[in-house]
């Protein structure tokens, strides 16, 4: 492994493979513990060497304790003449994620008050969950909420609530430096596609690239479930927390949606700088967002007693999109060139981490003849200057110790892979050396 990093342009295949992990992830019931996170980490471990922990029920992790562990092995309405009107078996939405177990006939009054439908959309089924309050319920389409009749139902979910664990999945990349950069996905959310087996695939996919090549930053992938898993790894992990100087968390990365960003708490980071520069230089529309306290994990990273700089890359963000949170956020709603978009560009922008430095020019005192290097066209009078040219300029006028090559590349509104080549040509004609 001796090469540096290299960018990789979106192709169809990694797009393929991202989106059948997608595809097999997709049917697991996930929760914030329990079975489905743990072979969700399974799946994923089978493309990069991920390492699971298992944290107690009641573990303290600041102000909040590892919740008990949460399991369904099936859960069902039947109606009064016996028939499966809602089957958990068919979409694990329809369980009320976190419900506690119930066996019990019921007026169609008091099934109603466990009902949760969206009368907005009539044929999806809402994603819900009761994390922190004891309660059952079932999700449905609002069509079939306006079909139920008058009469005693059955409902049964065969859920248990018990000490047990909390799931994390780790995997460090070792750079040559201990600074690490944090690069998370949520893994709580069962059957929807965007929101979050878009992110993990994402993640896997980056973990699997970057670990082929020589890294200058340690990387930290991390698969947590949202908020509580978040708050468990910054509890556990307080002193390794410090090492971490740039961070990303990925989600919503899957859809048809321009690219977006959203800073981190300063705002002004080098992984913000990073990000803003890989989007503007994409060729495409984009979104660019301020910081703000909410969102997913960046929520955890962001906080004051951490403020490690972690900003979130999405396509469209969370709740900007009607399938948001419900059963249409599917199989369909997510597509293999949007994945490998959001990979390659997440992996140009680590490219601008790993290779930006400061440079000093080794000639500072007005330019160096280019021309007896090589390095100038040979014919003078044209009246146009190639790119390259103008990068060499741009380069050699600002490396004065002061300025990054992404600093240069922002100046003369190149591209950061321009400046970074043309700089590595500067250097092997000793007209640049890098900042001790
Ligand atoms: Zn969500």
């Amino acid at each position: 492994m001796s090469t540096r990093l290299e960018l990789l342009s979106a192709d169809a295949c990694v797009g393929d493979q991202m989106y059948r992990l997608v595809r097999e992830l997709y049917p697991i019931c996930r929760s914030i513990t329990g079975q489905g996170v743990r072979d969700t980490l399974g799946t994923i471990s089978q493309e990069v060497p991920i390492h699971l922990s298992e944290v107690p029920t009641g573990t303290p992790v600041f102000d909040w304790a590892v919740p008990r562990e949460w399991n369904v092995r099936d859960a069902y309405i039947k109606n009064s003449c016996g028939e499966k009107i809602v089957d958990f078996n068919k979409c694990n939405l329809h369980v009320l994620n976190y419900s506690v177990p119930v066996k019990k006939e019921v007026s169609l009054h008091e099934l109603k008050e466990h009902l949760f439908t969206l009368p907005e959309h009539p044929d999806w089924i809402p994603y819900r969950t009761s994390y922190y309050q004891e309660n059952w319920g079932f999700c449905i389409t609002h069509r079939q909420f306006l079909e139920l009749q008058e009469e005693q139902y059955e409902v049964l979910i065969d859920s248990t609530l018990n000490e047990g664990h909390l799931t994390l999945g780790e995997l460090l990349i070792p750079g040559e430096s201990p600074e690490e950069v944090l690069l998370s996905a949520h893994v709580c959310h069962p059957s929807l596609c965007n929101d979050n087996l878009s992110g993990i695939a994402l993640n896997t996919f980056l973990a699997k690239y970057l670990s082929r090549f020589r890294l200058k930053y340690s990387y930290r992938f991390l698969f947590a479930p949202g908020t509580i898993g978040a708050i468990t790894w910054l509890a556990l992990n307080e002193q390794r927390a410090a090492n971490i100087k740039h961070g990303l968390v990925m989600a919503c990365v899957g859809d048809d949606g321009n690219l977006s960003y959203k800073k981190t708490r300063s705002g002004d980071a080098a992984i913000d700088r990073a990000a803003q520069h890989i989007l503007k230089h994409s060729g495409r529309p984009y979104n660019l967002m301020e910081f703000s306290p909410d969102g997913y994990d960046e929520r955890q990273f962001s906080s004051p007693g951490f403020k490690l700089p972690v900003g979130s890359l999405s396509r469209t963000p969370h709740g900007r999109f009607a399938e948001y949170h419900t059963s249409a956020d599917n199989l369909d709603f997510v597509r293999p060139t949007n994945l490998a978009d959001s990979l390659s560009k997440a992996i140009s922008i680590v490219y601008v981490l790993e290779h930006n430095g400061k440079y000093i020019n080794q000639n500072p005192k007005c330019e160096p003849q280019l021309g007896k290097r090589g390095l100038y066209r040979a014919l003078g009078g044209r009246t146009e200057t190639s790119v390259s040219e103008i990068a060499m300029f741009w380069i050699l006028n600002l490396s004065d110790g002061e300025h990054d090559l992404l600093d240069v590349a922002e100046r003369a509104g190149l591209p950061f892979c321009l400046i970074k080549d043309v700089s590595d040509v500067l250097r092997q004609h000793e007209l640049l050396k890098e900042t001790p």
